[in-house]
């Protein structure tokens, strides 16, 4: 097939990470005969500099144009001044706006070569396989906020039909999987959970097959650790699904290691690793590449619909995450690089 990928590599590792996830394409390209077509565009701290826009009209024309987008990450110490009048995370937040990119999927596995890694201990491990979908595009991140010297509000506000077609994404994705759903709330103080809760629970009726439970936020952050072999699909909305999928990054030992997909009505997805632009290793070649070469099999799959050339990729991840090389965070000493080729390699082995 052909496709039109949009590149975003941004900031800090993200061209390091990025160019690795394009590699790693090409070389699916090149084993099942597709032709790729990459295009390169500016994002975050670095549009800032050569454009004065944390995204340029190029960049998000690019993107509404192609098949899917592929970013590394924003922002730095260079452009974090908090009274800039421009900051590199605006530009994503007006990425996934544009794109209307409302469910952000985040996996959480564990691979048992790295279980030491974890803060938790290796028996809770077992069969930890989350899918967190969070909802992106609504909620206090994008209400009105009002500030005096003496009061802040920030607005949270949620519509059905916001609550509706994230939920339904959910159990969607819950059929693909074990038929579990747990949606996450705080029903018994806030107005918008109500509504949460209720729109999530007449939309379950579409879905007599999977099954649903609710759960508070302050218990599920407790749950997360203590039983996180029990969740299958975990829907949420946009604040408690930040601070949810960051403490779940935190069990599978690197923030290096995991991928996200944004995804809309349509097929065109937005795909990041999770990690931030990482300053402190950024340009000495030693960054994880694993979220971003992940990120571009979730691409593969949900925007491209290669669900075969995206479980290539994860079993050539597994691979290398099994026999090494490792980077720094993971305990080994490979670079970038390495990680590259020994995925390739692993790619070569079995298709
Ligand atoms: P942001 O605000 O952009 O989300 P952050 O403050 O969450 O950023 P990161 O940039 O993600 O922070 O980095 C947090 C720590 O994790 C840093 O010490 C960084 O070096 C490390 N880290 C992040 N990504 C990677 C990676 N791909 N490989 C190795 N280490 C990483
Ligand atoms: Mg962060």
């Amino acid at each position: 097939m052909k496709a039109r990928i949009v590149t975003l590599p941004g900031d800090g590792v993200g061209p390091e990470v990025t160019a690795a996830a394009v590699a790693v394409l090409q070389a699916v390209a090149a084993h099942f005969d597709h032709e790729f077509a990459f295009e390169e565009h500016l994002i975050g701290g670095c549009a800032i500099d050569a454009t004065g826009s944390p995204l340029p009209d190029a960049s998000l024309k690019a993107c509404q144009q192609a098949d899917a987008v592929l970013l590394g990450a924003v922002g730095g110490p260079k452009w974090s001044d908090p009274q800039a009048p421009v900051r590199p995370e605006q530009g994503l937040l007006a990425l996934r706006a544009a794109l209307g990119v409302y469910a952000n999927l985040r996996p959480l596995n564990v691979h048992p070569a790295l279980a030491a890694l974890s803060p938790l201990k290796e028996d809770k491990l077992r069969h930890v396989d989350v899918l967190f979908v969070r909802e992106l595009t609504g909620g206090a991140y994008f209400g009105a906020k009002t500030r005096t010297p003496d009061t802040a509000t920030d607005e949270c506000k949620y519509t059905v039909a916001e609550v509706e077609r994230v939920t339904r994404r959910a159990f969607e994705l819950a059929r693909e999987r074990r038929r579990h759903v747990t949606s996450v709330d705080k029903a018994n103080v806030l107005e918008t959970s109500r509504l949460w809760r209720s729109t999530v629970q007449r939309i379950a009726a579409e879905y007599p097959d999977v099954k649903l439970e609710h759960q508070l936020v302050d218990s599920m952050a407790m749950l997360l650790l203590t039983q996180p072999g029990y969740y299958d699909v975990v829907v949420t909305e946009n604040l408690f699904g930040d601070i949810l999928t960051d403490e779940a990054a935190a069990i599978a030992g690197s923030l290096g290691l995991l991928p996200s997909a944004s995804l809309g009505e349509g097929s065109r997805g937005l795909y990041e690793p999770i990690h931030g632009s990482a300053p402190d290793i950024a340009g000495k070649g030693v960054a994880n590449p694993t979220g971003a070469i992940l990120s571009a099999a979730m691409l593969l799959r949900h925007s491209l619909g290669l669900e075969d050339e995206a479980a290539h990729v994860e079993a050539a991840v597994a691979q290398v995450l099994e026999h090494g090389p490792h980077t720094r965070d993971i305990g080994g000493h490979a670079g970038t690089t390495d990680i590259r080729h020994a995925v390739i390699a692993a790619l070569d082995e079995h298709v």
